[in-house]
């Protein structure tokens, strides 16, 4: 059995903004929020397990675009919800309320779709989305384990993958429904084969040193397990580190230390935005050629380690 990894987004939450007129909000390219599916592949090249890792805006139609799952071929066999903000949750009903209606209207008897969150992600998502959550099987791990604490693999029945979620602080959303904090509710994955190791992470806050700096034998444990991944996604919402304040989300800055710990073969920049940075500065309305130039010149200048990249939307990687 083959399995791919396919970019189905890389944009960070506000995507395009109304009224913006930067560069990256004004060009026409279709963009969708961050997000990633795992498919299995058989001899014919067909796809017989589908996993899908968050589902912002556009991310369906990201899918449908996906070769593998194009027409009846298409198959969703589970979701992964890094956390519940929502550009990780916002298209959660386009894709299961159309996945339940085809199930009805072709009399496919699928089960309801399992989804595996955090349990602070899974109250947020059962008050945002209740209707839908009707129409899932829940999964969640643990309670409220603090960052840098990898969780038992995922109850995927997939033989030759294993899928280890790892716990992440994310300032905004490690709060309870009732606003109790911290109620950490955010993972990062990884994904092995018996030929790749694959790493989703994003949506994690500036605070994360556990990742560069580990402190408790779990940390530390994780960190090796995150070590020289053949694919890192990494979370790169803006290009410089803001002195002295933690933000809701890792800078290029951050990124580039993370690699040098974690020694990646290649990283991915995902999560992107053109405006947390500020107008006039670096950052500011960067499209994602601009993002890939600037990362690669710093990549080579500060010797860091294997190659550095922004993907494209139906980018495939096999693992
Ligand atoms: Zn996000
Ligand atoms: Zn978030």
């Amino acid at each position: 059995m083959n399995h791919v990894l396919v970019i189905n987004g890389l944009d960070g939450p506000l995507a395009r903004i109304l009224g913006c007129d930067c560069a990256r909000c004004t060009n026409g390219t279709r963009q969708a929020h961050t997000s990633a599916s795992l498919i299995s592949l058989n001899d014919q090249g067909e796809a017989t397990h589908h996993v899908l890792f968050d589902i912002g805006l556009g991310v369906s139609d990201s899918l449908m675009s996906i070769p593998y799952l194009q027409g009846s071929r298409a198959r969703l066999d589970w979701l992964c919800l890094s956390h519940w903000h929502p550009d990780h949750t916002a298209g959660m009903n386009q894709l299961i309320v159309s996945r339940h209606a085809n199930n009805k209207r072709n009399k496919l008897n699928l089960p309801p779709l399992p989804i595996w969150c955090r349990p602070g992600t899974a109250e947020w998502v059962q008050q945002h989305h209740d209707f839908e959550f009707g129409l899932c099987e829940l999964h969640t791990t643990g309670n409220n384990e603090p960052p840098g604490i990898l969780l038992p693999p995922l109850p995927i029945s997939l033989p030759d993958v294993t899928i280890t979620p790892v716990t992440v602080a994310h300032l905004n959303a490690d709060k309870g429904v009732d606003g109790r904090r911290p109620r950490y509710a955010c993972a990062a994955f990884v994904i092995e084969t018996a030929a790749k190791k694959a790493i989703l992470l994003w949506d994690l806050d500036s605070s994360n040193e556990w990742l560069v700096n580990p402190q408790t034998p779990e940390q530390e444990t994780a960190v090796a397990y995150l070590s020289h991944a053949d694919y890192l996604f990494a979370d790169t919402a803006f290009w410089q580190a803001k002195p002295n304040k933690t933000t809701s989300h890792p800078s290029f800055t951050n990124v580039q230390r993370y690699a040098r710990r974690l020694q990646p073969r290649q990283t991915f920049l995902v999560h992107l935005s053109g405006h947390p940075d500020g107008r006039g500065n670096a950052g500011w309305g960067w499209g994602n050629g601009r993002w890939q130039a600037e990362a690669r010149r710093v990549w080579q200048d500060e010797q860091l380690p294997g190659q550095v990249h922004v993907p494209a939307i139906g980018d495939c990687f096999t693992l």
